[in-house]
């Protein structure tokens, strides 16, 4: 495996964290491969910019909640082609709304992305890593898995449903030497989070010990060092990243 290129896959690599996931992976030397769903045009921007600093990265379309084009992309791009080293499940969505009112739809499809996406791209970078016996695989969840959020039952059953299966994996894939950890962001300022009024911004800033929202890069950066050397001893962890919201 030694002669082929370094890799880290970045689901969600064309905007917010995953753009900032997929540079910074690019600056500590792995060539990307990012993923995107509807806009081309921000991923062949993340493209040019890790390019333009001198490194590799390349955008593939995927729908990570389909199960035949996870697969598909593995086999045509990854497997043989590439040294497997480092999985980020970052692509996600929120479809927000109080219980008494969600839709069955709202429920599965947020399911369906966030945590049936990110375990389709987990078994498959496991069947790669475990051969090569090495391999950093590391889920994004959300603070709101972990203490809750009004409004937000499907998200925040998803985000704590990637923390069990970040535990699960770290066991099973452990002994071949490939570790599972999660990051737990609190309010990252990106498009997910454009939509709160200035209001609801200050109110959230108010409640954040450090006294901001984070940003993509306070994320990036968490997920560079799991993904680091540095961070060979450890498996099974979340790690937050929240200015001390929830502790
Ligand atoms: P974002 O700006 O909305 O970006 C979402 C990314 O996911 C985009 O790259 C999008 O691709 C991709 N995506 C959406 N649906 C997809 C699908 N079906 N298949 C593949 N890719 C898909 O979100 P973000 O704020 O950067 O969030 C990134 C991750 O961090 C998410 O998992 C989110 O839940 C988590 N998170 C965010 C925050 C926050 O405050 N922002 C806090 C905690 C956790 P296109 O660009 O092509 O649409």
């Amino acid at each position: 495996m030694s002669e082929l290129l370094s890799t880290a896959l970045v689901t969600g690599g064309s905007r917010g964290i995953g753009r900032a996931v997929a540079r910074t992976l690019a600056d500590a030397g792995y060539q990307v491969f990012l993923t995107y769903i509807s806009k081309p045009e921000e991923a062949e921007q993340t493209v040019r910019d890790i390019t333009e600093a001198g490194g590799l990265a390349r955008a593939f379309k995927l729908d990570v909640g389909d199960s035949d084009s996870v697969a598909a992309l593995f086999r045509d791009e990854i497997r043989d082609k590439v040294d497997l080293a480092v999985l980020v499940n970052n692509a996600g969505i929120t479809k927000d709304g109080l219980m008494l009112r969600m839709k069955d739809d709202d429920f599965d499809k947020v399911l369906a992305i966030n945590l049936r996406g990110a375990f389709l791209c987990l078994r498959e970078a496991a069947k790669i890593m475990t051969r090569q016996r090495h391999g950093r695989i590391i889920n994004i969840s959300s603070v709101v898995g972990q203490m809750g959020n009004a409004g937000q039952i499907n998200y925040s059953a998803a985000k704590a449903g990637l923390i069990g299966m970040t535990k699960s994996a770290a066991k099973e894939l452990a002994p071949r030497s490939v570790t599972v950890n999660a990051v737990a962001p609190g309010f990252i300022e990106t498009d997910m989070t454009a939509a709160l009024s200035e209001e609801a911004r200050d109110a959230y800033a108010k409640a954040i010990p450090l006294g901001r929202l984070g940003s993509a890069q306070d994320v990036a950066d968490a997920v560079a060092f799991l993904a680091s050397d540095k961070a060979s001893y450890i498996t099974g962890q979340v790690l937050a990243v929240n200015g001390g919201l929830y502790c």
